[in-house]
């Protein structure tokens, strides 16, 4: 079938004469694959259709927070009911304790938390506590490794410790106090603590690694961390906004049996809304104002939609057999990529935890930033036009992951396959 994409040229070409770049998220834009961005008019289920009634079947899912699909009738009929008695308060409502203690309830290491606006906001606010708990200023986070665009964590290595910006904008004054090691590198981690003595805060990670491709922690690596931060006075803190209740039901300590002082979270937990928290030990978020000294603060925190979409979205997830049933057909859809690859014999990595997963284009094994690098950027980028051709709406970066959802079935996956197949022949 071969795609027309005339209305979304059209609504390009007028995004970008107000909003830069044509988006609100550079990502979005296409960038990394190039050709121009598909202007999305809905979605149901795991489908959804541009403004030219192409459908497709969604592997993005807003980069990740629908986990039960788009438009799932029960996350809209909480939505409406919460609408109609309002948008927002600024002042407490119920459905703010009601996800606070699902949420606390679902992760053993979480005796409290704080709801922001969103991951940005909740890795900010986190680190700002870490800072102010220990008493120190610098940071460790992980090269590749995606925390929000805050200033203070858009880095990378440098030559030796110091990191350089990763954004124009940033002074290099205010990511003096952030130190980059390679994933799955504990000796890395070891050496810059041993090099700070005292003055690490925190040490920032995704635990699975899902901004650089789809990456795993080696076996030793999460519990090398935690006790490299506990030798060192530092806090752990798992950057979750995408693995968070993705995963499994909470945090993915109850898979890796690491638990860290303060998880980040989002995505999944605001059901498509916009959202972000940040909980840890009691002692810990005790220091928020305005029970403790630490400032932080947001207009539309908490809001009832946000939380409404959430609460719902957290009940279906309890249902039994959700999570078997997502990594069911997440490994369905990558055993047959793989041998999809291997039969065009077509060079590829692939890299999957739960419902989430990546193709890498590389004949590497993948093990950190450097490794993801080693893919081939315009191989993917063939293979994610292919698809998109084919009806398949593929993450447009090699370093994004791609997502399941509860409303992506087996012939959804089949259909997939048959797709991948041609593609990867073609290639
Ligand atoms: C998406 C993401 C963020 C940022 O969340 P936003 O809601 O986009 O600000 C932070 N950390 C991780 C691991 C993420 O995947």
């Amino acid at each position: 079938m071969a795609q027309q994409f005339v209305a979304s040229r059209k609504l390009f070409e007028e995004a970008r004469k107000y909003i830069p770049g044509g988006v609100n998220s550079p990502v979005r834009a296409f960038g990394a694959v190039g050709g121009e961005p598909l202007f999305i008019k809905q979605g149901k289920g795991c489908r959804i259709w541009d403004e030219d009634n192409n459908e497709f079947i969604d592997y993005v899912l807003s980069f990740g927070p629908l986990i039960l699909g788009h438009a799932h009738p029960e996350v809209t009929s909480s939505l409406r009911s919460a609408l109609d008695k309002g948008t927002s308060f600024g002042a407490p409502t119920r459905w703010e304790s009601t996800l606070a203690r699902m949420i606390c309830e679902a992760i053993p290491s979480m005796d409290m938390v704080r709801f922001v606006n969103s991951g940005t906001e909740a890795v900010m606010s986190a680190i700002r506590l870490a800072r102010a708990f220990t008493h120190r200023d610098k940071v460790v986070k992980f090269a590749g490794g995606y925390h929000g665009s805050s200033d203070g964590l858009l880095a990378h290595a440098g030559s030796g410790a110091t990191a350089l910006p990763d954004s124009q904008g940033v002074p290099s004054s205010y990511i003096q106090h952030t130190l980059v090691a390679p994933y799955n590198d504990l000796s890395y981690v070891e050496s810059l603590l041993k090099a700070y003595p005292e003055e690490v805060a925190a040490i920032i990670v995704e635990p699975v690694a899902a901004n650089m491709g789809i990456i795993l922690p080696q076996p030793k690596f999460l519990p090398g961390l935690k006790e490299l931060a506990r030798r060192s006075g530092a806090l752990l803190i798992f950057d979750e906004v995408v693995t968070g209740f993705r995963l499994a039901y909470g945090s993915v300590q109850t898979l890796y049996h690491v638990s860290p002082d303060l998880i980040c979270l989002g995505k999944v937990i605001g059901g498509g809304l916009p959202v972000g928290a940040y909980g840890g030990r009691r002692e810990i978020m005790e220091m928020v104002a305005p029970s403790g000294p630490v400032y932080q603060a947001g207009t539309l925190s908490g809001n009832p939609l946000a939380m409404s979409a959430g609460i719902t979205t957290l009940k279906i997830l309890q249902e039994p057999g959700v999570y078997q049933k997502l990594e069911e057909m997440a490994s369905h859809l990558t055993r047959g990529l793989s041998k999809e690859a291997r039969e065009a014999d077509v060079p590829v990595f692939l890299s999957r935890a739960g419902s989430m997963l990546t193709v890498f284009f590389t004949d590497q094994e993948v093990t950190d930033y450097e490794t993801a690098r080693s893919s081939d950027l315009k191989l993917y980028a063939s293979y994610f036009h292919h698809l998109l051709n084919e009806g398949i709406y593929l993450p447009p970066s090699q370093f994004e992951a791609q997502f399941l959802s509860l409303a992506h079935g087996e012939d959804e996956i089949e259909i997939t396959l048959r797709a991948a197949r041609k593609a990867f022949r073609e290639l």
